[in-house]
């Protein structure tokens, strides 16, 4: 017979060879064990795999986080919308004329223009004063 590690002939019967020294025993042994650990690992490979979490589970936790997200949105335009409602009211409590604010905005203040002009006029004047 051929040994099955080595190749080497050896006389039928003997329990061991005499080239290699391999017991066959015990080499059919662990050829068979590793041949059955293979084909466990190809199964389980060939297995369809199962989602570990249950997807109900992230769907609802995505909807809350979705809910909570829209709540969140919706509390910060209230209030923005609140804010305008107080601005708009408290412009049409100082000016009951609803043209007048959009007016003051286009407008530039005449007095601050006039105010400019005749403190240059008396920086003007009083170099002026200082050269003579
Ligand atoms: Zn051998």
């Amino acid at each position: 017979m051929k040994c099955p590690a080595c190749s080497a002939s050896v006389p039928d019967g003997s329990a061991e060879c005499s080239s290699c020294g391999v017991i066959f025993e015990k080499y059919e042994l662990r050829k068979k064990r590793e041949r059955a650990e293979a084909e466990a690992a190809l199964a389980a490979l060939a297995e369809p795999s199962r989602p570990i979490v249950n997807p109900r589970i992230g769907q609802l936790a995505a909807a809350a986080l979705f809910f909570s997200w829209a709540g969140v949105m919706a509390h910060y335009v209230f209030l923005e919308w609140q804010k305008r409602e107080d601005r708009r009211a408290s412009l049409a409590a100082a000016a009951p004329s609803p043209i007048a604010p959009a007016m003051r905005a286009v407008a530039p203040p005449r007095r601050a223009s006039a105010a400019v002009s005749a403190s240059t006029s008396t920086v003007v004047l009083s170099s002026a004063a200082a050269v003579r």
